[in-house]
């Protein structure tokens, strides 16, 4: 499987925005507050799927 994360802002009103990254192997996090904190995850992921 290959993986290829993304991330994406989500605009929650009132000018505030979480980060959302999304996987080629459809796997996804929400709600990220920055970010950086959103890219973590994502790497987190990939780290868990690649590490075999
Ligand atoms: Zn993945």
């Amino acid at each position: 499987m290959n993986h290829q994360t993304r991330i994406e802002p989500e605009h929650r009103g009132g000018g505030r925005y979480t980060f959302n990254w999304y996987c080629s192997c459809h796997a996804k996090g929400y709600g990220h507050r920055s970010k950086g904190a959103a890219q973590s995850s994502a790497n987190a992921h990939l780290k868990r799927e690649g590490g075999h």
